[in-house]
């Protein structure tokens, strides 16, 4: 039995688990066709004995979310994914790191996703399809 029995608390619940579920399809749809042609980063973050936090960028249109320190896609547009394109004049926002964290939606790259977007066994579609799971699409994580 589920708790708590009140049918309204209940009935926005199921509600609100609804629009969730739309809200990520919306996501997934709006990350798949973006060119994300305006970004927001923050710097490295220095934390001393525990080493350092790599730079993030993120796409300010569909909120997409890359870590490292090179850019495999939030460099350029989506379609140009595993060839670095360095002559594109996009707009970086400098951000403090914690409002780029309230930022992020949907997929946010990670190395271990950058060596099977070089080799091109992933796509950017299908690594959004997936959540960045790179397990659902039967490819083993690379260990640093
Ligand atoms: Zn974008």
């Amino acid at each position: 039995m589920n708790y708590p029995k009140s049918d309204v608390i209940v009935h926005m619940d199921i509600q609100l688990k609804e629009l969730e579920a739309r809200r990520e399809a919306v996501i997934k749809s709006v990350q798949l066709g973006c060119n994300h042609e305006e970004l927001g980063e923050c710097d490295y973050l220095n934390q001393d004995w525990l080493g350092s936090m790599p730079p993030m960028r993120i796409c300010l249109h569909c909120g997409m979310s890359e870590d490292g320190w090179s850019w495999y896609v939030l460099h350029g547009e989506a379609n140009k994914v595993g060839r670095l394109n360095y002559d594109q004049k996009i707009p970086i926002r400098k951000m403090d790191r914690d409002d780029l964290y309230r930022a992020r939606r949907g997929l946010s790259i990670r190395d271990a996703h950058k060596g099977p977007i070089a080799r091109r066994e992933v796509t950017l579609a299908q690594l959004i399809e997936a959540d960045g799971d790179l397990k659902k699409l039967g490819i083993e994580e690379e260990k640093d």
